[in-house]
C-alpha cells in the first residue's frame, strides 16, 4: 500500500489514580478509582494517524505479560499492522505510574521495560513495509540507535522522516541530517539546542541539518520554519480544552496521516492542527483522539471553530 505510515515507537499502559493531592515522598495518599489506559508516545502517535484514515504498521516492543497483551489487542482493535510489534521474553511491558492531583498536576514515574530493547535489528525485520511508505513516524522513548535505523532505512527508501524529539534529548548531527520535520514542542525546542526562543531554537537545528522545523506552541498554533528566510507562524484552532495531555500525539499522527495522502505541507499543518484541537476538548490520551469525519467537521467550520 503507498501510502502508508510506519511509526517506530514506545508502547505503555498509564495507570493513572486520581488523588485530592500529590503524595511527599514517604506518605501514602489514598486516591480514587485506578485507571488504565493505553499509552506510550508511540502508540499514542499511530493510534491517531489511524482514526484519520492512515494506513499504520507499528514497529515496537512489548513484554509478555497482561499489559504486553492488552496493549496489542487495543492496537488491533485500532486497525494497526501489528506484525513489527515483538513481544519480548525477558522484559515486562512498558508501565506509566501516574498520580494526577487538583488542577491536572502530576507524578509520573515510567518503567521503559520492552520498550528500551527495540532494536535496529527489530527495525530492519520491517524493512518490506519500510519500502512502501510516505511517511516514517517517530520519537525519543526507544533506544536512539533504533530511532536513527529507522529514519536512516526510511529516507532510503524515500519517505518523508518526521521526528517527534520527546522526552528531549540532545541528538547528533547524523540523525538531524535525516529528518525531514522536526516537531519539538516549545520547551523541547529550547532543551534540544540551548536557544532560549522558539525562533533561535528553529534556526539553530535548521542549520543543524532538518529539513522543515515546526515547533508546536500549544494554544498559540505552530512556528513553522521551512529556512533560515522563511519562517512563518500558523494559528491554532479556536476550541474549549479540557486535558491537553497528548495534544502532541494527535498532532503528529495527523500530520503523518495527511502527508501520507499525499497533502502539501501547509494543509497537511492544518489537518495536524485542527487533530490536536480536537484531542484537547476530550479527556485522556487515546480515548480523545478524534475520526476523519469530526476533523472533516472541524475544517469546515474553520479555525475560529
Ligand atoms: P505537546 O502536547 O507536545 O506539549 P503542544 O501543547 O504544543 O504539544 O500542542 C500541540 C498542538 O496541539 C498545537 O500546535 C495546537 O495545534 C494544538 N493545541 C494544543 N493546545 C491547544 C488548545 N488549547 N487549543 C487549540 N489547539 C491546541
Amino acid at each position: 500500500m503507498p501510502n502508508r505510515i510506519v511509526v517506530v515507537g514506545s508502547s505503555n499502559t498509564d495507570m493513572i489514580v486520581p488523588a485530592d493531592r500529590l503524595p511527599a515522598p514517604g506518605e501514602t495518599v489514598l486516591g480514587g478509582d485506578l485507571v488504565m489506559a493505553p499509552g506510550g508516545k508511540g502508540a499514542n502517535q499511530a493510534v491517531a494517524a489511524a482514526r484519520v484514515g492512515g494506513n499504520v504498521t507499528f514497529v515496537a516492543r512489548i513484554g509478555q505479560d497482561i499489559f504486553g497483551h492488552a496493549a496489542l489487542e487495543n492496537l488491533k482493535r485500532e486497525g494497526l499492522d501489528t506484525r513489527y510489534v515483538t513481544q519480548d521474553l525477558a522484559a515486562p511491558s512498558g508501565v506509566a505510574l501516574i498520580v494526577v492531583g487538583p488542577n491536572g498536576q502530576n507524578l509520573i514515574a515510567v518503567a521503559p521495560g520492552a520498550n528500551s530493547r527495540l532494536t535496529p535489528t527489530d527495525v530492519q525485520a520491517a524493512s518490506s513495509v519500510f519500502r512502501q511508505a510516505r511517511a516514517v513516524l517517530l520519537q525519543l522513548e526507544t533506544p536512539l540507535e533504533a530511532v536513527e535505523a529507522a529514519a536512516r532505512i526510511g529516507r532510503a527508501e524515500g519517505a518523508t522522516i518526521i521526528l517527534n524529539p520527546a522526552p528531549a534529548q540532545r541528538l547528533p548531527e547524523s540523525l538531524l541530517r535525516l529528518v525531514n520535520i522536526l516537531t519539538p514542542n516549545e520547551t523541547e525546542a529550547m532543551q534540544l539546542t540551548g536557544a532560549n526562543s522558539p525562533e533561535t531554537a528553529a534556526l539553530a537545528l535548521l542549520r543543524a541539518g532538518v529539513q522543515t522545523v515546526l515547533v508546536t506552541l500549544g494554544e498559540d498554533g505552530v512556528l513553522v520554519a521551512k529556512s533560515v528566510e522563511f519562517i512563518q507562524h500558523m494559528p491554532a484552532f479556536s476550541v474549549h480544552a479540557v486535558d491537553t495531555t497528548a495534544a502532541g500525539d494527535a498532532f503528529n499522527g495527523g500530520l503523518a496521516a495527511a502527508l501520507a495522502r499525499g497533502d502539501d505541507l501547509d494543509a497537511a499543518i492544518r489537518y495536524a492542527q485542527a487533530v490536536a484541537a480536537l484531542s484537547v476538548t476530550r479527556m485522556g490520551a487515546q480515548p480523545s483522539l478524534p475520526t476523519a469525519a469530526e476533523v472533516e467537521k472541524l475544517l469546515e467550520a474553520g479555525i475560529n471553530g
